[in-house]
């Protein structure tokens, strides 16, 4: 088996019915590249920069992050490389960044929101992204976007920063799309929205389940109410991706739910353009892929979204 996929390394990622997708690899830091060029990533779908931040007294300079976004650009030679801006908080502390306690970490100043809140901070970050734009294909993502307020917020951040680098002669690329991570319900009723303004969206199960069912991802005693195959998620997915499609923007999944196998047929039936999971997922989530139809599965669709539970989920694919 691990010989059929090493075959596919070097292939595009093609349905039995010749629809392609594009299989993207999760990443924390530069040196995972190796790992995403060797299972054949056809883009980074995540590069989740706050490992950047962790593990260290003091914030990184703008240099570093310059360095750091502009090697990972490098190696992956044009190919779509998504660079998520920060996500601190919840789970994740800076020893260096002294926040006050919460009740609830996990519903409160994290991610976006923090960075709204330290916008020195921020500006630094997308200062470093902007300037390193021009060494690839860059798409930024802000996440834990709750509020249309907070994605024009954080993108008008952005654009003044590129604007203020372009007045002081720096190159900055002028193709670099800006989407946001769809990570909380109310983002995903309203995608409709969303889709009007954003350049694309990328679906993080991980949370979205976690914020849906309101159940803690990381709390075993109610580990039985994550469920990806719960319909309440399905319909939202369909909603988000429906939404971009509408508006000739592109979806994408990044949370775990996209690299597995019982999900992957429904996500390509639900029209799904990018599935990242972690590197090693990739070819065997390819050679899967070669042997669904994606016509086939929009067939399912209507029937897998009417079903009432998870398991009746889970069943009903796995009988495919
Ligand atoms: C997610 O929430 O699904 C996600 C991909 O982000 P993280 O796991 O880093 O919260
Ligand atoms: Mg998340």
């Amino acid at each position: 088996q691990k010989a059929e996929w090493a075959k596919l390394k070097n292939e595009a990622t093609v349905t039995k019915d010749g629809v392609e997708v594009e299989l993207g690899a999760n990443i924390g830091t530069p040196k995972d590249l190796t790992g995403v060029l060797e299972n054949g990533g056809e883009a980074i779908g995540l590069y989740r920069t706050e490992f950047l931040y962790m593990g260290r007294d003091e914030f990184p300079t703008e240099q570093e992050q310059f360095d750091a976004y502009s090697a990972v650009l490098k190696g992956m030679e044009n190919k779509p490389t998504v660079v998520r801006t920060l996500d601190i908080g919840g789970d994740k502390e800076l020893s260096y960044l002294k926040l006050p306690k919460e009740l609830n970490p996990f519903l409160g100043l994290r991610a976006i929101r923090l960075c709204l809140e330290m916008p020195d901070m921020f500006r630094t970050q997308l200062r470093a992204l902007l300037r390193a734009s021009v060494h690839g294909n860059l798409k930024i993502m802000f996440p834990m976007i709750a509020t249309l307020d907070e994605f024009r917020e954080a993108k008008a951040l952005l654009l003044e920063e590129k604007a203020k680098l372009e007045s002081e002669g720096v190159e900055v690329s002028d193709s670099i799309e800006v989407g946001i991570m769809v990570e909380i319900p109310s983002t995903a009723v309203m995608a409709d929205t969303f889709a009007k303004e954003v350049d694309f969206f990328s679906i993080g199960t991980n949370d979205l389940i976690q914020y849906t069912m309101a159940a803690d991802r990381m709390n075993e005693s109610v580990s039985y109410l994550y469920q990806p195959y719960n319909p309440a998620i399905l319909r939202l997915v369909k909603t988000v991706i429906d939404a971009s499609h509408k508006e000739g923007k592109w979806t994408g999944m990044c949370g775990e739910m996209a690299g597995d196998e019982i999900a992957i047929p429904i996500l390509l039936g639900l029209g799904l353009d990018e599935f990242s999971m972690s590197a090693s997922s990739i070819l065997k989530a390819r050679s899967q892929l070669s042997r669904l139809s994606k016509a086939d599965m929009e067939g399912h669709t209507e029937h897998i979204l009417g079903l009432a539970t998870s398991q009746e989920v889970e069943d009903y694919v796995k009988n495919l």
